[in-house]
């Protein structure tokens, strides 16, 4: 899009995440996600006359944890604010959350994209608790309500209008997800709703000093969504300002399968919410030991872990960012390492095969079919030239993974896999390979030697992939020139 080049793109994004707490944020019934509908409540849930709500202390402990992990300055003191608006699945006629003290003010995420790594300012992160669920079934006029949700601990996470395309806003939230995973506060789910991103739009002329009207989208379920909808709300917006039109502040809600969005509410009729300081629940005070507790107990974190591989295991910094994609597959990786010291090795390994697997059965990091160990032992075997990687990640470990009380070495002898490193056995089949392809071999003497591919390949059909790799190729070579 030609007009797009005029305008500067902004972007900040209030992303809501479920916070992983047995119970609710107000009271003790249960938090977990699912189940039968309306079992997960009580008096108190359902806001009945009377009821009064008591803090869960984890969800304080959750939110200061993201805040420590964003750089945000911890609030001491808060209380918490009634919002105010009507809603069926919002049984008390507000929400409890928090207005003027955050608890976590400023600090920022730094992200990673093709310009390199960025800190995004951030505005806030407070903690409130959730909306129940209105469901409407087709052909029903009814609306059903189900109030396991409401209740349930989110911490929101406002940034600053900093952003300046749709790819930064998905690295972005991918990092919060990331951050969220590590600290163990939310299973960082988007298609269940446990991590929901709002994505506040709007463009300017290139160069102008005041913000346009910005447009809040919701809605969007995946990573991938969030940078679609984006883009598509920015080409309405290039598209309205282009014809003459202006933008208008509303909500719009995108929609997937056909990639357009529309608008719900526009701000205007809106934004009442009459925010005052909710009297049942007493001022909130963070000590100063509590705190240091808190920042005692803080796990690595990923930017640290990468930084980590990258000078204790002298990873190249595109392993370090594959490995520390998640916790598991970092402390896998450390755990493969005490095993074994060709790090470099085990990092090809997780990144290539293993990743492969877990992909292919749709497996998380967590649930690696073989022990540090034993993936160690086949390191071992293919250093020791007993296994090639190629038969190894092949043909041994789709059987390792089958058999895993066995030992690499046991197995690989069992299915015939230990590689041939015997020159005598080799340089028969060499020969014999050269003998029958005499016009690929005038090709390769007149300097065609990417053909040696090939000979290698015809060795290795023969031999069933047992001659041992670097030995063929210096026969190959010895014998060619
Ligand atoms: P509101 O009063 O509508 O809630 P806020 O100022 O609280 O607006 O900001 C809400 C979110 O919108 C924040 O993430 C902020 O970064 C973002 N935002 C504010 N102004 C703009 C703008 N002009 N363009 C894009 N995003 C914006
Ligand atoms: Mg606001």
């Amino acid at each position: 899009m030609k007009a797009l080049d005029k305008y500067t793109i902004v972007i900040g994004l209030e992303v809501h995440a479920q916070l992983l707490t047995k119970s609710k944020i107000y009271n003790s019934d249960s938090a977990e996600y699912g189940g039968a509908p309306n079992t997960h409540l009580s008096a108190i849930t359902l806001a009945h006359p009377g009821t009064l709500p008591k803090l869960n202390k984890k969800v304080v402990e959750y939110a200061i944890k993201m805040g420590i992990a964003c750089h945000s300055e911890i609030s001491r003191w808060q209380i918490f604010d009634r919002k105010n608006y009507f809603y069926p699945d919002l049984p008390k006629g507000y929400q409890l959350t928090q207005d003027r003290t955050p608890i976590c003010k400023g600090g920022y995420v730094t992200i990673t994209t093709q310009v390199g790594d960025q800190q995004i300012p951030l505005n806030r992160i407070h903690i409130e608790e959730d909306a129940g669920k209105s469901i409407h079934l087709e052909n029903e006029t009814d609306t059903l309500l189900d109030f396991n949700r409401s209740g349930v601990p989110l911490i929101e996470i406002v940034t600053e209008p900093a952003l300046r395309s749709s790819e930064e806003a998905a690295a972005l939230v991918t990092e919060i997800r990331k951050l969220v995973r590590y600290l163990e506060i939310c299973d960082g789910n988007m298609e269940e709703g446990s991590l929901r991103c709002d994505a506040n739009v709007s463009i300017m002329l290139k160069g102008a000093t005041e913000y346009g009207k910005k447009v809040e989208i919701k809605n969007m379920n995946s990573i991938r969504n969030v940078q679609r909808a984006i883009d598509h709300e920015v080409e309405r917006q290039v598209n309205l300002i282009e014809n003459g039109e202006q933008v208008i502040s509303e909500t719009r809600t995108y929609d997937v399968t056909t990639g357009y969005s529309y608008g719900m509410r526009t701000k205007e009729e809106l934004n009442d919410y009459r925010y005052f300081p909710d009297p049942d629940l007493s001022p909130l005070i963070v000590s100063e030991a509590w705190l240091d507790e808190i920042k005692m107990s803080m796990p690595a974190l990923p930017r640290e872990l990468k930084q980590k591989l990258i000078t204790t295991y002298k990873l190249p910094e595109y392993d370090a960012q594959v490995l520390t994609d998640s916790k598991e597959m970092a402390f896998y990786f450390e755990e493969v390492c005490r095993h074994t010291a060709n790090f470099k090795a085990a990092s090809n390994w997780i990144m290539g095969p293993i990743k492969s697997y877990l992909n292919e059965t749709n497996q998380q990091a967590n649930q690696i079919p073989i022990s540090p160990n034993v993936l160690a032992q086949v390191i071992a075997l293919i250093e020791a030239g007993k296994l090639n990687f190629a038969v190894a990640s092949q043909k041994l470990f789709p059987e390792l993974v089958k058999y895993p009380e066995q030992t690499p070495l046991q197995l690989a002898q069992q299915l015939n896999l230990i590689q041939d490193s015997n020159e005598a056995s080799i340089l028969p089949v060499v020969e014999q390979v050269i003998n029958d392809f005499p016009q690929k071999v005038a090709e390769y003497k007149k300097g065609k030697t990417a053909i040696l591919t090939m000979f290698m390949g015809e060795v290795m059909k023969r031999t069933k992939g047992k001659a041992d790799p670097k030995l063929t190729n210096e026969l190959l070579v010895k014998k060619l020139s």
